[in-house]
């Protein structure tokens, strides 16, 4: 999954729910172990001080781990104690069905809505067969029922909360106009790759559409805004999958291409600016300029690299326009091995 802010977000919500649950489980398990103690059951007594432990040592891993492994230990030790308490039901001839109902929002916390219901599925066949072993079968019946039930409605939740959240997700990450990357996201990969260090290296291309202006001046700007989804459509053709594409800014877009030197990013660029002066835009002529740039972690910073990468476009905007210009002098396509649109 990548990490962006939505799954950090996510992240840091699943702990919060994660500790707070570990606090209450302990505290449950405290009065439960006391009450079956008193009362002389020292079987369920047992395993209330077994799950206390569980559920203090969690408590602890939540404290000191990252938060992202806190709470997947967590929950799993929690899906882990209910398989474990069923069983351990089993063997002192005490029905335990009435906790299985938990496990569903466990699993909704950690693994996907598919997963979850394969397990929770799973786990209430488990749960039924050994729970018929010792209660009546119109018991089993009314568990499977309601289990049944619980796991239609968390399922169905569990799928729309996904569905929503990556119609949200979608929506905060692209552009509305030309559905590529937009400028959030942008400046997320950029931070990303600030943090990553070591001996990386990446290669920025700056887009910029030609005389922009003019076309709404003289086509007006719903024209101007067909020509920009139809920019962002071509280059998209161009490009690799996975190769993200940017909406830098109003006609200007932005390409980073990772682990790859200028040279390669000046090829690319080539072939995107031969690209867009040959796609019909009907009735509109449209060109770009295009400014390229590498970024090496031990030679300066990121934002450094890209104001590296907007001078060689503007370079390419005094050279004349419709062309591909370098950071480095020496690496700058010359105009007589351009490919001709
Ligand atoms: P150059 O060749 O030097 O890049 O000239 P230009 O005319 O393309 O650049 P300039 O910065 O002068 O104009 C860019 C224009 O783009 C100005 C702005 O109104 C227009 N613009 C920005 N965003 C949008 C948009 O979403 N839709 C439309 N239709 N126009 C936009
Ligand atoms: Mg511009
Ligand atoms: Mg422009």
């Amino acid at each position: 999954m990548r990490r962006d802010s939505f799954s950090l977000l996510r992240e840091s919500m699943r702990w919060r729910v994660a500790l707070v649950l570990a606090v209450l489980v302990t505290v449950l398990m405290v009065a439960l172990g006391t009450l079956n103690t008193r009362l002389g059951l020292q079987d369920t007594a047992l395993l209330a001080w077994m799950v206390l432990g569980v559920s203090a040592s969690c408590t602890v891993a939540l404290l000191v781990l990252p938060r992202g492994i806190g709470g997947t230990i967590f929950f799993t030790a929690i899906a882990a104690l209910l398989v474990g308490a069923v069983a351990f039901g089993y063997e002192h001839g005490r029905p335990m069905q009435h906790w299985a109902y938990i496990l569903p929002p466990v699993l909704i916390f950690l693994m996907r809505s598919s997963r979850a219901l394969v397990g929770m599925v799973i786990y209430g066949v488990y749960v039924s067969w050994v729970t018929s072993a010792l209660v009546p079968l119109i018991e089993v019946v009314r568990f499977a029922s309601g289990y049944g039930l619980l796991v239609c409605f968390m399922y169905t939740y569990a799928l729309l909360q996904e569905r929503a959240a990556a119609m949200l997700r979608y929506h905060s990450d692209h552009d509305a106009l030309s559905n590529c990357f937009n400028r959030r996201t942008f400046n997320e990969a950029i931070a990303g790759l600030t943090a990553s260090g070591g001996d990386r290296r990446c290669t920025f291309l700056l887009i910029d559409i030609d005389h922009f202006k003019a076309i709404n001046d003289q086509h007006g700007h719903l024209v101007g805004d067909r020509v920009i989804t139809q920019v962002a459509a071509e280059l998209g053709r161009v490009l690799d999958p996975g190769v993200p594409l940017f909406r830098y800014g109003g006609e200007e877009f932005a390409i980073m291409l990772a682990d790859a030197d200028e040279g390669t990013g000046l090829a690319l660029a080539e072939r995107l600016r031969v690209a867009i002066a040959g796609s019909d835009f009907v009735g509109v002529l449209v060109m770009v300029s295009i400014g390229v740039a590498e970024w090496r972690a031990n030679q300066g910073s990121v934002a450094a690299a890209l104001g590296r990468a907007d001078r060689a476009l503007y370079a390419a905007k005094r050279s004349g326009r419709n062309r591909v210009v370098g950071d480095s002098a020496s690496a700058t396509v010359p105009i007589a091995e351009r490919v001709e649109a």
